[in-house]
């Protein structure tokens, strides 16, 4: 039996991934920083609730303790992640990005990432096939957003995508360092979320796939590489 954490798991595509995941078999704990609206998906799910603020080093640990008093992790889905917004849905302007915006998103996107592998990862190794899934983003690629060229260019935002660079290097530097564990990063490509105000071009079901495979890879799987739906690719 495997069991997974995912963060940010009370919807988009955490709640997919989640879905997808118990019906693969998976014993999933359903990770949310609302405690209502966790345990109101897990119900949905029949599955686990744990309370998790991956901002929140106190939240972390107790979520640590009692997944290990519960059986121990298998699989770790880093996926709790902000951008950074308008109300009306548009790119905050650069001009108007502060220190304090752009920590905010660290905060969640990144920090929040190596937060949870630091307090996970004792657990992970006991495992015999540790995996590791984080959410990075399309919108990480500097080769597409400083390309004129590339759709990508479009993408004026100035904190959320360079958090996603810094989740692909902190997944390649944890995959180095802990090679018995699976650590690898996937861009769901441009799902419809309240994340971007339901701009996406994708269902939720269609982005949650390349996480749902990869939380499935097994111990010779890849690791240290980032995916998305059609296979590894490049930084
Ligand atoms: P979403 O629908 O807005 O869901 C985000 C989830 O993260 C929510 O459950 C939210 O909880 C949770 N969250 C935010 N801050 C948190 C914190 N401090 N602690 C714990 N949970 C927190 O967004 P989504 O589109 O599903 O995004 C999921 C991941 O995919 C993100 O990492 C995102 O960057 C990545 N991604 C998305 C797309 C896309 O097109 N949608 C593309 C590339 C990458 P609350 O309900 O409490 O706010």
């Amino acid at each position: 039996m495997t069991t997974t954490l995912i963060t940010g798991a009370n919807k988009g595509l955490g709640f997919e991934t989640a879905r997808q995941l118990v019906t693969a078999g998976h014993t999933v704990h359903i990770g949310a920083r609302n405690p209502e609206r966790g345990r109101d998906a897990a119900a949905r799910l029949g599955t686990r609730f744990v309370q998790l603020d991956v901002t929140d080093d106190a939240s972390v640990t107790a979520a640590a303790k009692a997944i290990e008093a519960d059986g121990g992790l298998d699989v770790l889905v880093n996926n709790a992640g902000i951008e950074p917004r308008t109300a009306s849905g548009g790119f905050i302007p650069a001009a108007e990005v502060t220190a304090d915006l752009a920590r905010s998103v660290f905060e969640t996107n990144v920090f929040g990432q190596i937060r949870m592998l630091h307090a996970f990862l004792p657990l992970l190794q006991r495992s015999s096939a540790p995996v590791v899934v984080n959410l990075s983003s399309g919108a990480s690629l500097m080769r597409d957003l400083g390309n004129p060229d590339s759709p990508a260019y479009f993408y004026a935002d100035i904190a959320y995508p360079s958090s996603k660079a810094a989740v692909n290097m902190v997944t390649v530097q944890y995959a180095k360092a802990f090679p018995n564990v699976r650590i690898n990063c996937v861009d769901p490509g441009f799902t419809a979320t309240d994340l971007n105000h339901h701009a996406g071009t994708q269902t939720i079901e269609e982005g949650a796939e390349i996480i749902v495979r990869m939380a499935q890879i097994g111990p010779d799987g890849p690791t240290g590489v980032f995916f998305d739906a059609k296979g590894p690719i490049s930084w």
